[in-house]
């Protein structure tokens, strides 16, 4: 094993990224020098490269491994449409305050164009338009329904937000556009079903300040700064991960020569919730009982976006957000209409909840059948589109869902607790690590951060 010979350079002369010097101690002057230390990281997502920019601008040597052919993970941008369609993350959710992925957008430059969630269209089952007096009465009920629930809850309950709502305020909890809202805002925020997500915790996350932005040139371009220099191999699936306090690792990896072993001081896991529940990295000793549990227990929640691109927009062009009150909760509820903020006639739909591992399971013709079906009750001339791009974050196997949520039974602290390093020597990091942010962009780039922190802390005694 490597051997750690921790330089202890004062005053290192730093060179982290912008956003890295506004968010954690590692700006700060007096951090040392990593040059002796050799680090892994597992995943080349927001989380991953932030963690290795970090540590590589510290002088440490650092291996980025990486199952897929680039980097991004669940940040990952289409051009094929003609305007940039957002695979996985589409807003920067709250883009003031501090917020560091804003810091990393004005590092390169990016449009901005902020999204206007009230600019809303809603249609009924029967395609019918939700008056704007009734949609204003649903904000208010809506918000009033789940401040009830608030106030009702001890932190200790069990149930589901479902049920909670079911017993709790039952008429509200079965209008349609109640259930329509739980679909398209709490469904969509969370990640998660609303028959799954603790009624205690599912909205005790943190949030940064001001309406979410798209970045209208591509969210990818963020991590161009991130990943420029490092050592990443692509392809590269690391299978397991063999590690001693006081004496590094061996990481096993499967890449396009065939397996590969890589040695290194700490490894820094960001492989998704997904994968790490369904075993796809061993460790050797097996992880601690508080990191396995965990694991375990945080639920993977799933959402599926279908990019429709068409000839010509049957739709109201200056309309921000469709909404269909589908009888089938999750089934195709909200509508994105990028003509808001491009020259494209693009629609992306969203399907969430229970729903959306459904569609996943569904070919792209009949999908696209469900989605036309849906827009026929409200718009007259809906053609094919020209262009389909349909994700499918629970079948691809290297995320096996869209991002993590608080199911029932779910504390802070079983996301916090998996930051905790593991005998020193590895140390996990990705949106699934950080309860006040999960599920975020922000939230798994602070944990790479903080991943990098703490290696610094150890390596410096
Ligand atoms: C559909 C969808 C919509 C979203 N919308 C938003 C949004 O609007 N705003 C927002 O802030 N957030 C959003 N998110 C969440 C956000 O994208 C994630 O929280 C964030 O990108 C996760 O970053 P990460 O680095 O933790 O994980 P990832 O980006 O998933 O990176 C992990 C990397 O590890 C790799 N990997 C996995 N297994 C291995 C292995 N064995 N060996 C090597 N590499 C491996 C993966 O390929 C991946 O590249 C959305 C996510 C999805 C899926």
């Amino acid at each position: 094993m490597i051997r750690s010979h921790l330089s202890r350079r004062e005053a290192a002369k730093l060179v982290l990224a912008a956003a890295a010097l506004s968010t954690g101690p590692l700006g700060r002057a007096e951090a040392q020098s990593l040059q002796d230390v050799w680090v892994t990281v597992i995943g080349a997502g927001i989380a991953g490269l932030g963690a290795a920019r970090a540590l590589a601008d510290l002088g440490a040597k650092v291996t980025v491994l990486e199952a897929k052919p680039h980097i991004g993970g669940r940040l990952l941008t289409d051009y094929s449409l003609g305007a940039p369609f957002e695979i996985g993350a589409g807003w920067i959710h709250g883009p003031n305050g501090g917020n560091p992925v804003m810091d990393l957008a004005e590092a390169v430059g990016a449009d901005l164009f902020v999204t206007d969630d009230d600019n809303l269209v809603v249609y009924d089952a029967a395609g019918d338009r939700v008056s704007d007096a009734d949609l204003t009465d649903l904000d208010e009920r809506y918000w009033e329904m789940l401040e009830e629930i608030d106030e009702t809850l001890e932190m200790t309950d069990r149930r589901s937000l479902d049920a909670a709502l079911k017993d709790i305020t039952p008429s509200t909890a079965r209008d349609p556009l109640i259930r329509w809202a739980l679909t398209a805002f709490t469904e969509f925020s969370t990640g998660g079903p609303i028959e799954k997500l603790s009624a205690s915790y599912y909205d005790e996350d943190d949030v940064y300040p001001g309406a979410d932005v798209v970045l209208t040139g591509g969210y990818d371009k963020i991590l161009a700064p991130l990943a420029a220099g490092l050592d990443i191999r692509f392809s590269t699936k690391a299978t397991l991960v063999e590690y001693e306090q006081g004496d590094g690792a061996y990481i096993y990896a499967d890449g396009p020569d065939g397996e590969q072993r890589f040695e290194a001081d700490y490894v820094v896991c960001t492989a998704p919730l997904g994968a790490l529940k369904a075993g796809q990295i061993g460790f050797d000793p097996p992880l601690p009982r508080g990191h396995r549990s965990r694991i375990e227990d945080l639920p993977m929640g799933d959402v599926t976006k279908v990019a429709l691109k068409f000839e010509r927009a049957f739709w109201p062009t200056d309309v921000q957000y469709f909404g269909f009150m589908t009888e089938e909760k999750g089934k195709w509820p909200y509508v994105l209409n990028y003509r808001t903020f491009t020259d494209q006639n693009i629609l992306v739909a969203l399907s969430f909840g229970n729903y959306a591992g459904v569609a996943e399971a569904k070919s792209d013709a009949e999908i696209w059948a469900e989605i036309k079906a849906v827009m026929q009750t409200a718009w007259d001339g809906v053609e094919d589109p020209t262009q389909m791009i349909v994700t499918r974050w629970s079948r691809d196997p290297d995320t096996l869902g869209a991002y993590s949520y608080t199911g029932v039974g779910i504390t802070p602290d079983d996301y916090d607790d998996l930051r905790e390093p593991v005998e020193d020597v590895v140390f996990f990091a990705g949106e699934h690590t950080y309860f006040d942010f999960h599920g975020t962009t922000h939230g798994a780039y602070m944990t790479g951060l903080w991943a990098a922190e703490a290696i610094v802390e150890t390596a410096d005694g």
